[in-house]
């Protein structure tokens, strides 16, 4: 079985970078699109149990594909949801844009 850790973050990078990217107006497609990949990881992530948390809390929280900063808001907190479930402290979602695209203020 795949490295639950190594997967994890490996995943998390991909999904706050694509999120951090995400279109300030997206097109229908682009909506379209995000959801269909938010929507396969609970059949598709390669960590079982991850993936059956991921879509129970999914159904509480629908993904929110409006724009990149409701998107990378919404995603920081499904991610600090897995992080207090593991007893991780939680990130600031103020600072998403900093971490996953603008890096430190100078
Ligand atoms: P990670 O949690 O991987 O975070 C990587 C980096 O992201 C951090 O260093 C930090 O800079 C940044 N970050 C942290 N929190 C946030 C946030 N809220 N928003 C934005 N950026 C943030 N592991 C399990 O053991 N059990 C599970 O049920 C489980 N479910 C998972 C579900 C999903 C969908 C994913 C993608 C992963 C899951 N994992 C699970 C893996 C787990 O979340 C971590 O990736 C893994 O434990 C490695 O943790 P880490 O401390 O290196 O940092």
């Amino acid at each position: 079985p795949p490295d639950v850790e190594i997967l994890g973050r490996a995943t998390w990078t991909f999904l706050h970078t694509t999120a951090a990217y995400y279109p300030e107006n997206p097109t229908p497609a682009h909506r379209t699109s995000m959801l269909s990949l938010l929507k396969s990881l609970p059949l598709l992530y390669p960590c079982v149990h991850c993936a059956a948390h991921l879509g129970e809390n999914m159904k509480e929280n629908p993904p929110k594909v409006g724009n990149r900063f409701e998107l990378s808001k919404w995603l920081c907190e499904r991610h600090n949801d897995v992080n207090v479930r593991l007893g991780k402290e939680k990130f600031d979602c103020a600072k998403v844009d900093e971490r996953w695209r603008d890096g430190p203020p100078d």
